[in-house]
C-alpha cells in the first residue's frame, strides 16, 4: 500500500515552521505497513490543495493531509477536498447540532465562521477530534482514500490514533520494521560494495546513506505483524553485523558518543579529553550522553603550547622537536591527560582546522588523534577534506571512533 503526507499551511512554506506532522505521520504510517512515497507542502490555497491531492491519490491507495480545517477563512481545505474529488461541499445538520453543543458546553456560541466545520464533501465521512473542536475527513478521491486532519499536532496525532490508524491496519498492509546499522570510519561507497548484493534480498529493502559521523544502513521489512516482519529482516541483519564486524558501531539510535559511554559505564572505566584543533567539542559530544558523569572526567582545551605543557605535561622538547601537530603530541597529550585526571584512558585530538596555518608538510585537515590506557595506546593520523567546523566535527568522530576500537581490543 502507497501512502502519501500532505501539509497545509503558507507559514510552512517559509522558515522558521518545519513541518513536523510530515515526520511523525510518516514514522506511524510505515508501522502500519504504509510505504511513505510522497510528501508535500501546499500553501493555504484551495486550487494548489485540491491539485496536489489529485496528484497524490493517482498515484498512492492513503493520502494524509494535515491542516486548514479550522473555521477561518484562510482554512481551505475542506473546499479543497470537495473540489478534488469533484462532489459539492454540504452543511451536515447533525454535525453542526453537535458543533453548537460543544460550543456551548464551553459556554461559547457558534458563530457563522466556525459553523463551517460541519461543512463535508458529499459522501464524506467525519473523523471525530477528541481534543479540539475542528472535525477530519475521510474522502473518497479516485480510488484513494483521503484522511484530512487538523494541523494543531495533539490534535492530528490523537485523530490518526484514534480513528485513521485503523482505516489504513483494515486495508491489510501488515507492518513494516526497520532497522538502522550504524558503521564508523568507513566510506559510503566501500560499504555499499561490500553489501549491495545484500540489497533487496529476502524482500529486505536496503538504503544507505551518509549520515554526520557514520554511514547508516536502513533495512525495511515488511510481515503481517511485527515479529514476522523482523524474522524476515533478521538475517540479512546478521550477514551486514558478520561483514562489517568492527566498522558497526551501533545500531537505530546510537551515536559514537552514547556507544563509547554505554562500554566505559559497562566496564566500570573513564576517559578524560585534551583538545587542541576541536576545542573543547569532543568533550561536549561525549556529555552530551545522559550519565556521562560516571565515565567522564573532564578534559582540558589545550590550544596554546604553553597549556599543552603546563595543564596536560607534554614535555616541551617534544613540542620543539615534532611541533604542536604531530603523532608524538598527541600521544603524549592522551597519556598526560589521562594521567593528570586520573582516567583510565586519554583521548587527544592536534589538528589543523584552517583555512589559514596549513603548510606543505602539515595541510589544512591533517588531524593527529591518539588513545592512551594502561597498555599503550592507539593513533591515527587523517587528512579531512571540507571547511572548518566539518574538519572539526570530523575530529570529534574520528577520535571516538579510535577510542571505541580500542575499547573493542581490549
Ligand atoms: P486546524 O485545522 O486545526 O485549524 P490549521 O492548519 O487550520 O489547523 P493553523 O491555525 O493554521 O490551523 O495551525 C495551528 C497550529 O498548528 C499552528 O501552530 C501551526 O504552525 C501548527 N501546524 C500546522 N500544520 C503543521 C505541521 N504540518 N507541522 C507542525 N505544526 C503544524
Ligand atoms: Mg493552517
Amino acid at each position: 500500500m502507497k501512502a502519501a503526507i500532505v501539509a497545509v499551511g503558507t507559514e510552512l512554506l517559509g522558515p522558521g515552521r518545519p513541518d513536523t506532522n510530515a515526520v511523525w505521520l510518516a514514522e506511524r504510517l510505515e508501522r502500519l505497513g504504509a510505504e511513505v512515497r510522497i510528501r508535500v507542502l501546499v500553501a493555504d490555497d484551495e486550487g494548489a490543495i485540491a491539485a496536489a491531492l489529485v496528484a497524490l491519490a493517482s498515484e498512492c491507495d492513503v493520502v494524509v493531509a494535515t491542516g486548514g480545517l479550522g473555521p477561518t477563512e484562510d482554512d481551505r481545505t475542506r473546499e479543497a477536498l470537495a473540489r478534488a474529488a469533484g462532489v459539492p461541499l454540504e452543511r451536515d445538520d447533525a454535525r453542526l447540532a453537535a458543533l453548537r453543543a460543544a460550543y456551548a458546553s464551553r459556554g461559547r456560541t457558534l458563530g457563522p465562521e466556525q459553523e463551517r466545520q460541519a461543512d463535508r464533501p458529499r459522501g464524506a465521512r467525519f473523523i471525530d477530534n477528541p481534543v479540539g473542536s475542528a472535525p477530519g475527513l475521510f474522502v473518497s478521491v479516485g480510488a484513494a482514500l483521503v484522511a484530512a486532519l487538523p494541523g494543531v499536532p495533539a490534535e492530528m496525532t490523537a485523530m490518526f490514533e484514534g480513528s485513521v490508524a485503523r482505516e489504513v491496519a483494515s486495508r491489510g498492509a501488515g507492518t513494516i520494521v526497520r532497522r538502522v546499522l550504524r558503521v564508523g570510519g568507513r566510506t559510503e561507497s566501500s560499504v555499499d560494495v561490500q553489501l549491495r548484493d545484500l540489497y533487496g534480498a529476502d524482500g529486505v529493502e536496503v538504503t544507505i546513506l551518509a549520515a554526520s559521523g557514520a554511514i547508516d544502513l536502513i533495512l525495511r521489512a515488511r510481515g503481517p505483524d511485527a515479529s514476522a516482519a523482523r524474522a524476515r529482516l533478521a538475517p540479512v541483519e546478521a550477514e551486514m553485523r558478520r561483514r562489517l564486524g568492527a566498522d558497526l558501531f551501533g545500531e537505530d539510535d546510537a551515536t559514537l558518543a552514547s556507544v563509547v559511554g554505554g562500554t566505559l559505564a559497562g566496564l566500570g572505566r573513564t576517559v578524560a579529553t585534551a583538545e587542541s584543533c576541536t576545542g573543547g567539542l569532543l568533550g561536549a559530544e561525549l556529555t552530551t550522553v545522559p550519565g556521562s558523569s560516571a565515565w567522564y572526567r573532564g578534559g582540558v582545551v589545550a590550544y596554546a603550547n604553553e597549556v599543552k605543557v603546563g595543564m596536560v605535561g607534554v614535555d616541551a622538547t617534544v613540542l620543539d622537536e615534532h611541533g604542536a601537530v604531530s603523532e608524538a603530541v598527541a600521544r603524549a597529550m592522551a597519556a598526560g591527560i589521562r594521567e593528570r585526571l586520573g582516567a583510565d584512558y586519554g583521548v587527544a585530538v592536534t589538528g589543523v582546522a584552517g583555512p589559514s596555518g596549513g603548510t606543505p608538510e602539515k595541510p589544512v585537515g591533517l588531524v593527529h588523534h591518539a588513545v592512551a590506557d594502561a597498555g599503550g595506546g592507539a593513533h591515527v593520523v587523517l587528512r579531512w577534506p571540507g571547511d572548518r567546523a566539518l574538519i572539526r566535527r570530523r575530529s570529534v568522530l574520528a577520535a571516538l571512533d579510535l577510542l571505541r576500537r580500542r575499547m573493542r581490543e581490549a
